[in-house]
This record gives C-alpha cells, sequence and structure tokens, in this order.
C-alpha cells in the first residue's frame, strides 16, 4: 500500500492512500490501522506533502560499497551515523533552497529512506523489520564543501529543504534488492541497487534502537550509492527508486 499525505486548496492535511492516480483520503490512527472514505482525489489535482513528520532523520554515511570506492574510503566497521534536524524537510516538488550565503558546491545523494512504524528501542536483527512501517524515497542534500571543511556534518547536512522525502510511503515491498537511480535535469548520475548496502535495513534498525529510541515516523536514511555530484539553480533533481517512485525537487 501506498500512503500519502496531502493537502487540497483548503489547506487542511489529510491522510490517503494511493489506487492509481487517485487518492482515497482515509481515517487513519498513525501507522496503525485505516478507515477508507468515500473521498477521492486525482492526485494531480492536490499538493503533496511530505509523507510523515519524524522527530529525527538518522542518516547513514558510506554505506555502499561503490560510494566507499569513489570516496577512497575503507569500508567502515560499524555504520555511521548523524542526523539532520526535522526543520530541513520539505516534500516532493518543493524547492531546495541553494544557501549560497556560505556554501559553493551543494550535492544531491538519492537514498532509500526507511519509516519506523512503531517505538524502537534495542532490537535485534531478525525483530527488525517488525518495527518498520515502509519506505520512501529521500535526497540527502549535502554542501559538500562544508562537510569537508567542518569535518562534523551538523551545518554541511542540516540547511533548511536539504532533507526533500517522499513522495509516498510503500508499505508492501522487499527493501533488500531494488534499484535506485538519480538523475540530474534528466541525466542519470546514480544507478545501483540496494543490495551493495554495506549494513542492510534490519542491521541499521537494530544498530540505531541501540544507540537511541526509534519512534513511529522516524527515518533513517541508508546511504547513497556513487555518482554523486553538485547541482546549480534552477536545477531539477530527481530520486527514483523501484517499487517505490520518483521524488522530484528543484534547485532555487
Ligand atoms: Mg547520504
Amino acid at each position: 500500500m501506498k500512503y500519502i499525505r496531502y493537502e487540497e486548496k483548503d489547506k487542511i492535511e489529510k491522510y490517503g492512500v494511493l489506487e492509481g492516480e487517485l487518492i482515497r483520503e482515509i481515517e487513519w490512527d498513525l501507522f496503525g490501522d485505516y478507515m477508507p472514505t468515500d473521498i477521492t482525489n486525482d492526485i494531480n489535482d492536490v499538493k503533496i506533502l511530505p509523507p510523515c513528520t519524524p522527530t529525527k532523520i538518522v542518516c547513514v554515511g558510506l554505506n555502499y560499497r561503490d560510494h566507499a570506492e569513489e570516496m577512497n574510503s575503507k569500508l567502515p566497521e560499524d555504520p555511521r551515523l548523524f542526523i539532520k534536524p526535522n526543520t530541513a524537510i520539505i516534500g516532493h516538488e518543493d524547492t531546495i533552497i541553494y544557501p549560497d550565503h556560505m556554501s559553493s558546491r551543494v550535492d544531491y545523494e538519492g537514498e532509500l529512506a526507511v519509516v519506523m512504524g512503531s517505538r524502537a528501542k534495542g532490537v535485534n536483527i531478525d525483530e527488525a523489520l517488525d518495527y518498520v512501517f515502509g519506505y520512501t524515497c529521500l535526497n540527502d542534500i549535502t554542501a559538500r564543501d562544508l562537510t569537508a571543511k567542518d569535518l562534523q556534518y551538523t551545518r554541511g547536512k542540516g540547511f533548511d529543504t536539504f532533507a526533500p522525502f517522499g513522495p509516498f510511503i510503500e508499505t508492501d515491498l522487499d527493501a533488500s534488492n531494488l534499484h535506485i537511480a538519480t538523475y540530474l535535469n534528466g541525466e542519470i548520475k546514480q544507478s545501483s541497487n540496494t543490495s551493495m548496502l554495506i549494513f542492510n535495513v534490519p542491521k541499521l534498525v537494530s544498530f540505531i534502537s541501540n544507540v537511541m529510541t526509534l519512534l513511529p515516523g522516524d527515518i533513517i536514511s541508508t546511504g547513497t550509492p556513487s555518482g554523486i555530484g553538485p547541482m546549480r539553480k534552477g536545477d531539477t533533481i530527481e530520486v527514483h527508486i523501484e517499487g517505490i517512485g520518483i521524488l522530484r525537487n528543484y534547485i532555487g
């Protein structure tokens, strides 16, 4: 099932499930059961919002073998974690604001994102997927000059609008073997498969939940494959993930 959060002209936030090009509005106990209503909307007639409202976005650096090679980095022994603030969140079709008062190198990083469905603390690898609600696309926008300069990631990864994700959450998906690609102005720049992950989704959920409690709606962004590169104002950037869909954003 594909879950979507959206608003119509009335600006009232609603949840729905996708039925082809139609959104069926639902009454939803978040991450629990939902009741379909009789109300439907064409997906082209609504504003798509980020599909959930996480308290935190836990990101994993250097988690694809091909990306570790392009960065000339040794494979990490443990997942490398950092956090993007939830004030960085924007949705599908929103504009990423280029922070040119501080940075002159802003990169895309197309990533598979895990959406947590229930509170997870200290969970084992073999039960980790029971805590996952579904999956979406995330673009881990990065001011590469600042992450290099600061050594810490908070500034280079944390600007407002640096965490676009969506457009919806797919719940019926095996995330272990999905094609992932990023297109800049229609040209393919990243192309890989989630089978290339150094630490897979169950390992990440377990590892992170042994560091911090994960809450329903929290996001784990699983890292980016090779092919990272810069964007400029006026560009269009898309993250495509098999079985989920396309996250499209503009640079302004
Ligand atoms: Mg990343």
